[in-house]
């Protein structure tokens, strides 16, 4: 059985292709959202999920979250002794995805569709899937994310469609083009902004708070508790609007309680510039495209902000129609890699689709511009450009400069500045070439970019014949195979906070949150009730504590409006 996962920046889902649907699968916890957050315990145990997500705010050394943003790089985070890579953090996260499958297909696992975001650099796909064997699950392939979201709406079963999917989730907004053709789904331009999500909306109505917290001061706690319990509840506040016309934000500390009344309409004013930020990518993408926003068929609503009715309002009024939303928007890519897992497992109730990619970047080489005696040096002249389908193969013609030049050297480089000193520097090659008169030897440069993210980069000189060639496919942020090897054994190593424990731990850890955050009385029964609750954890009378943890949740949820 393959499994389909959706490894996300905020939360991450696990599903298989179970009596002709997509089946999301719940993790020990019984939700099908995991946070992409994980931690060690006290004990130095692992613990991935819900549980970390509580303990980032008490043991912020111990737990880590957000890595999917530094996939592709060599950037280390420490969690408790040991510095990890992203990749290792996104192993320990599939691991735990894995094993829920295991549990509920109550079959060993080892293969995987993960999804990647369209604008994934081929050091981004390698690190996931290395972060996949990390995890010990063969990564049959990297679907896109709206390619994915494509499938779960079952956009390719129609005979052709250009479509458009809009995914805002936690902390980035992707805008993608795709176009369905004789069968072949194309991901015809990505854009986006890595910095805009649910987040910055909580974020915001933060701000506003505390802007209006002039005249009557927010309770005391420490800054960091402080800002943390105002972002759970900005957070509350932001989803409650999407179904009430009003609600009241509300800080409570011991007997001093704080509120501000919110309403949809504060909303709607408050986060017009976030809004705002929307369009310029969704007009970058279809311009990429060369796609009006009347030619589309679809337009697919993804990613857990998307919920929000303001942003379906905006969407629905840039394209003049109502986007698709019939599932679940923070579900849609899950189902997809699980529907591609099917395909992939030739699976007889779908159809084959053949994916293609696009290259995420620009590629080219350094030149220099000359007019009369004046040079410029360090210019970049794109032979590859963004968003073009790959495979993709492209020449490039460039003369030498001066008449002495027994030798030209090309430099590649990847990015979209106008200067190579902003771009990457992925190789160069040096080519031999005759002493004429300028103008009088041609360089062809080809570039050849293959859907597994490498680059051939030929060099020829017509006049002579003479040939080089430069295979880049060693980015400085994957890993070598000795290195993974070696990571297998130290992850192998780690011992996991048992699974049938993890209900219990996740109350502990709200009860530790809630003791940092609270003072006085208040603080005190918090930590009655995480005594009593300890008490009872061991004893290990599965009975009684089925019933102490009724009683507690029941008690934290009221402290938690309380506080
Ligand atoms: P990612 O793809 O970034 O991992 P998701 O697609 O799961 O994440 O999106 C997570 C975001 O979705 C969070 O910021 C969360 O606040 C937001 N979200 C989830 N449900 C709702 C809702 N009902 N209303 C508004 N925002 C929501
Ligand atoms: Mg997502």
């Amino acid at each position: 059985m393959i499994i389909g996962i959706d490894l996300g920046t905020t939360n991450s889902l696990v599903a298989v292709w179970n009596a002709d649907t997509a089946q999301l699968i719940p993790n020990a916890l019984g939700k099908l959202l995991t946070p992409s957050v994980v931690g060690l315990d006290d004990n130095g145990e692992l613990i991935v999920g819900d549980v970390a997500r509580e303990r980032l705010q008490t043991h912020p050394q111990a737990t880590t979250a957000l890595f999917k943003r530094h996939m592709g790089s060599a950037r280390e985070t420490l969690v408790g002794e040991r510095a990890y890579r992203p990749e290792e953090l996104s192993a320990l996260l599939l691991r735990s995805l894995k094993e829920d499958a295991e549990r509920y297909l109550g079959e060993p696992v080892t293969e995987a569709v993960i999804s990647v975001p369209a604008y994934f650099s081929d050091a981004q796909r390698k690190a996931t899937r290395v972060a996949g064997q990390l995890a010990g699950l063969k990564v049959e392939k990297l679907i896109n994310e709206p390619t994915a979201a494509a499938l779960a709406y079952g956009l390719h079963h129609k005979e052709e469609a250009t479509f458009l999917v809009f995914d805002l989730g936690g902390g980035t907004f992707d805008v993608s083009v795709l176009e369905l053709f004789e069968g072949v789904m194309e991901v015809r331009a990505s854009a986006g902004d890595n910095f805009l999500g649910g987040e910055d909306f909580d974020d915001l109505l933060v701000a506003h708070v505390r802007a209006a917290a002039h005249a009557q001061p927010l309770p005391t706690a420490t800054e960091g508790a402080l800002v943390q319990r105002l972002r759970r509840e900005a957070q509350r506040v932001r989803h409650a609007l999407g179904q009430q016309p009003h609600t009241t934000f509300t800080v409570r500390d011991g007997g001093h309680e704080w509120s501000l009344a919110i309403t949809q309409d504060d909303l709607a004013r408050l986060y017009q510039p976030l809004l705002d930020r929307l369009r310029a990518p969704i007009e970058r993408a279809l311009r990429d495209a060369r796609i009006k926003a009347a030619d589309l068929d679809e337009v697919l609503l993804v990613g857990g902000t998307s919920r929000m009715p303001l942003v379906r309002r905006l969407v629905a009024s840039l394209f003049g129609r109502f986007p698709a939303m019939q599932l679940n928007p923070d579900e849609v890519v899950a189902q997809g890699a699980a529907i591609q897992a099917a395909l992939k497992a030739r699976h007889a109730s779908l159809e084959e689709v053949v994916l293609t990619d696009v290259s995420p970047y620009t590629l080219g080489i350094e030149t220099t511009s000359s007019e009369g005696q004046r040079r410029i040096d360090g210019l970049y002249l794109p032979i590859i450009e963004r968003n073009s389908v790959v495979p993709v193969s492209r020449e490039q013609t460039v003369y030498p400069l001066d008449e002495a030049q027994t030798v030209v050297r090309v430099r590649i480089f990847q990015g979209e500045s106008r200067l190579v000193s902003n771009n990457i520097f992925l190789g160069e090659l040096e080519v031999p070439v005759p002493p004429k008169k300028r103008g009088e030897v041609s360089v062809q440069v080809r570039f050849t970019y293959d859907i597994n993210g490498l680059l051939e980069a030929q060099v020829h000189i017509p006049l002579t014949g003479e040939r080089r060639t430069l295979v880049i496919e060693n980015n400085p942020g994957v890993l070598s195979p000795e290195e993974v090897a070696e990571r297998l054994q130290a992850l192998a190593a780690l011992k996991v906070h048992p699974r049938d424990q993890q209900v219990n731990s996740l109350l502990m850890a709200r009860l530790e949150r809630l003791y940092q955050e609270s003072l006085g009385d208040t603080r005190e029964h918090v930590a009655d009730l995480a005594k009593q609750f300890q008490y009872v954890l061991e004893r290990q009378d599965e009975r009684a504590l089925r019933e102490a943890r009724v009683r507690l949740v029941e008690q934290l949820e009221y402290l938690e409006r309380r506080l």
